[in-house]
């Protein structure tokens, strides 16, 4: 199976809460970008990025479409195959695994259709049919916090995520302890810097909440600042943001800077180099998510399908948006939605998603 036909969209995607502060941008829709994969036996396959603005990553949503139009010419004729396709992409581009990734998940979606097979059987198999879902909750005041907490658990939710930073880090450390007096027995907590706390604070954020139970995820910006405050801290450490691909990973399990990893599908390339780290995850025990920055129904399916393959006690739960609104569902009759703080695993083959391509209007670009 070759691609015969690729077709770029672009659909605003808005957020239900308003608006969204991610890095130093505060935003209030999202820029994504769909790509059609059309192969030479008349199948079609979808794939989808969509980088939470400008300054979260090194990933930007004209940078995803720049990428994928200096591909898309060459990729004419390449075999629709994980492997072969990367190293054509990687042949044509350097870096810029973001865009790739949006191939990645078309290819998975049509090898599945081709072959009748969801995208998490061609991926190892799944595991389970309902996908726990991990809910975050931004920085705010404790009670407001600990409303959303309860909240969240009175939903279903067995992952929880809360975000600090961007305030003196007495705040955060009071909130955090009335975090913990909310949370449920069995419920997974993870108290995420997004890489914004200095090492000083980050160490005495931990040192004066040892005995809490969650893990710190991407509490400072560099490696090399975890890695100093590592021998510190009385917390997990989970990589996030600086687990930008295979490399990185390799290196950090085998210094043993973390415990674990927040890992987002287009950050790393696709699904296909995400089950490779899934399977040297796996190898050293270490728990990660299986998650996204933004998108819609496309990138929701991509990770619920890779999080069903995920040995469920490492499985720290996929995510991709907070709250999904209905723009977001391009597929209305398979939707992928949160119920009970999982979500079911689509059924049918590939992506499991008959998408409505009249909500993205006509194709940007075309191959
Ligand atoms: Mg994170």
């Amino acid at each position: 199976m070759k691609i015969k036909r690729i077709r770029v969209f672009q659909k605003n995607l808005p957020i239900p809460e308003g608006k969204v502060t991610v890095g130093q941008a505060t935003l209030s829709e999202l820029d994504s970008t769909i790509v059609q994969i059309i192969s030479n036996n008349g199948l079609i396959g979808w794939g989808e990025t969509c980088p939470i603005g400008p300054t979260y990553a090194p990933s930007h949503a004209l940078g995803a479409r720049a990428a994928i139009m200096e591909m898309g010419p060459s990729l004419i004729g390449a075999p629709i195959s994980p492997v072969l396709l990367h190293r054509k992409m990687n042949s044509l581009l350097n870096g810029h695994s973001y865009a790739k990734a949006a191939l990645d998940i078309a290819a998975h979606d049509l090898i599945g259709k081709r072959t009748g097979m969801r995208v998490a059987d061609l991926l190892g198999g799944a595991t389970t049919e309902r996908v726990p879902f991990y809910f975050f909750i931004g920085v705010g005041d404790g009670d407001e916090v600990v409303r959303s907490v309860k909240e969240a658990q009175a939903e279903g939710y067995v992952r929880i995520q809360t975000k600090i930073g961007g305030r003196p880090v007495e705040q955060d450390i009071e909130v955090i302890r009335k975090v913990g007096e909310a949370l449920k027995k069995g419920v997974r907590w993870a108290v995420d810097g997004n890489r914004s706390l200095t090492m000083r604070d980050a160490i005495l954020l931990s040192q004066q909440c040892s005995g809490l139970p969650f893990v710190f995820e991407q509490p400072c910006n560099t490696i090399e600042e975890i890695g100093a405050i590592r021998p510190k801290v009385q917390h997990p450490i989970y990589l996030d943001e600086n687990g930008v691909d295979l490399n990185t990973v390799i290196q950090a399990i085998g210094s043993g800077l973390c415990d674990g990893f927040g890992m987002k599908i287009t950050r790393i390339g696709g699904l296909k180099p995400m089950a490779t780290f899934r399977d040297i995850c796996e190898a050293r025990s270490l728990p990660h998510t299986s998650d996204d920055s933004w998108g819609g129904d496309i990138t929701g399916a991509a990770c619920a399908h890779l999080g069903a393959t995920v040995r469920p006690d490492l499985f720290e739960g996929c995510s991709w948006v907070n709250k999904i609104s209905d723009e977001s569902h391009y597929d209305p009759k398979n939707a992928i939605r949160v119920t009970d703080g999982h979500i079911s695993l689509p059924t049918g083959p590939g992506l499991g998603l008959e998408i409505d391509e009249a909500m993205f209007g006509a194709p940007i670009a075309e191959f």
